[in-house]
């Protein structure tokens, strides 16, 4: 293949490579191109694919031949340091046919690195000033490496960035982000719906006849700790309106458990505040989880009073008022016990709304009546009745507690709406 100069071609479909040894090995994530990627979806492109090559130049060579030849964008990170498993800039020279050169500016810059640290330059990082020859150097203000731009056969800009994270998404930002040709008729679009209440399975079956792979706009789901997201993407010149379109009936079918944004507790926290509502917290099995849910939403202080861990028995009497007979009779996972900690700690905390949690987080301690993951939470508010709820979450400790905190938040959020409770996925 050979190089040309600077043109327009506008960019629709980008391919990004990782390239390290760290990386296929398993011993190091690969975030770059999660982040590349992200940030060119966000810009209308539509991401071919993710290659992870090792440090071997052959399989790089392959892997930016095969981008080239389907993409108007491909951005590889990592292999441009001084030693001899850098092999990004060779790969590179070598697709487009050329030599690399010494770039005299770019040498001038990287001896000046070294001597402004009070250091001289070791002959090995001389190759890191070097570029094909029709290549451009991008100057990284963050570290030695130098990334580096081409255009191959005049229909696809190339672009190679430092490998850490740190250094590459500047260069992104400067180099790459700011010099995008995304034509309005080729762009894609995407749009998320975040939900919580129905497992992903339900939504999938009420979306069913929407989630055909062959619709545009292509819908599909993806489930992370409870929140079911709805991504719905389409592209051409009636991207928006279509996805608008299918957001509302999607939004329509799934009611209640649209949340406004990704972030239930965020969303909990602006409804209480819109309000004037206040809520307060008593946690056995999450041990403070809820709480610190609440308080990861920057301004939970306008809402939240504050939370009991009553995690023994003696405390679940002495801090939040639980009768003892509760304790001896139905036991410490009980729907009396739950109501129990959330009315007392309603008054002691001297809230409009608290939350209880209860529950058999394990590994051990479960019994056939209440098998581990049994969980009991509920909702003591000011004028309506406590709504006390048995769920039976599946998984470690660490998801049965994730879930436990999440749905009490879920349960605060439906009565804020005025939503029917039951549509949370509850054992009774
Ligand atoms: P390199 O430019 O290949 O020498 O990479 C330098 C360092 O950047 C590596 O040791 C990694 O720690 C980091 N790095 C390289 N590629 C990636 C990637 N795709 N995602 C996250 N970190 C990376
Ligand atoms: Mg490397």
């Amino acid at each position: 293949m050979s190089a040309a100069g600077s043109t327009d071609f506008p960019h629709a479909v980008a391919s990004i490579i990782a390239s390290g040894d760290e990386l296929v090995l398993g011993q190091k994530l690969d975030t770059n191109s999660q982040c590349i990627a992200d940030r060119l979806v966000s810009h209308g492109l539509q991401v071919r694919e993710h290659v992870t090559v090792p440090d071997d130049q052959a399989a790089l060579v392959e892997a930016l031949r095969r981008a080239a030849a389907t993409s108007q964008l491909v951005i590889v990170t990592g292999g441009l340091g001084p030693t001899a498993d850098d092999l990004t800039r060779q790969a590179l020279a070598e697709l487009l046919g050329e030599n690399l050169v010494m770039d005299e500016d770019a040498l001038r810059t990287l001896e000046g690195w070294f001597t402004s640290r009070g250091r001289t330059m070791p002959p090995g990082n001389r190759v890191q000033a070097m570029r094909p020859a029709s290549a451009r150097m991008l100057t990284n203000e963050h570290g030695t490496a130098p990334g580096l731009h081409a255009v191959c056969e005049g229909r696809c800009d190339l672009y190679c960035l430092p490998g850490p994270p740190r250094e590459m998404i500047p260069l992104l930002e400067r180099e790459v982000m700011g010099h995008l040709r995304v034509a309005p008729a080729l762009a894609c679009r995407t749009q998320a719906i975040h939900t919580f209440g129905r497992g992903e399975s339900d939504v999938a079956a009420l979306l069913a006849d929407l989630m055909d792979r062959a619709r545009h706009p292509l819908v599909g789901t993806t489930a992370s700790l409870g929140v079911v997201s709805v991504r719905i993407r389409a592209s051409g010149p009636s991207a928006e309106a279509l996805i608008a379109q299918t957001a509302a009936e999607v939004r329509r079918r799934l009611g209640p458990v649209v949340l406004d944004g990704e972030h239930l507790a965020a969303e909990v926290i602006t409804r209480l505040r819109a309000a004037g509502r206040t809520v307060g917290t008593v946690e056995s099995c999450t041990g403070g989880m809820l709480g610190q849910f609440i308080t990861e939403v920057p301004g939970a202080s306008d809402v939240f009073a504050g939370g009991l861990v009553t995690y023994a028995n003696e405390q679940k009497v002495a801090l939040a008022g639980v009768p003892k007979h509760i304790l001896d009779r139905e036991g410490a996972v009980s729907r009396a016990c739950a109501v129990a900690m959330a009315e007392g700690g309603r008054e002691r905390l001297g809230t409009d709304h608290a939350l209880s949690i209860t529950g058999i987080a394990g590994p051990d301690g479960g019994t056939p009546g209440k098998p581990v993951g049994t969980v009991w939470i509920a909702l003591a508010s000011g004028g309506a009745p406590t709504d006390a709820r048995r769920f039976l979450f599946r998984g470690s400790r660490s998801a049965i507690r994730t879930w436990s905190g999440m749905s009490a938040l879920a349960m605060l959020r439906l009565r804020l709406i005025g939503a029917d409770m039951r549509l949370l996925n509850q054992q009774e």
